[in-house]
């Protein structure tokens, strides 16, 4: 990782989504995690919050939180 620092990373992770009706694919979708003095912040690359700003945490983001076990 560039830049090495314990209290100021970002790491990307990718995130299974859901099945595209119109092509049958499956999309995939990158979650950036960034750590900023302690505080964990996540923005994901999928558009639910763009059709849905009121959200603020896509599925995506609440599984990845999951996984990593994080409030
Ligand atoms: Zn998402």
């Amino acid at each position: 990782m560039d830049n090495w620092d314990v209290n100021n990373w970002t790491h990307k992770y990718g995130e299974m989504g859901s099945r595209d009706k119109k092509t049958g694919k499956l999309n995939n979708y990158i979650v950036t995690q960034t750590h900023k003095n302690g505080v964990n912040t996540f923005k994901c690359s999928c558009p639910a919050t763009t059709y849905r700003p009121w959200l603020e945490a896509c599925k995506h983001i609440k599984r990845l939180k999951e996984k990593l076990m994080l409030p």
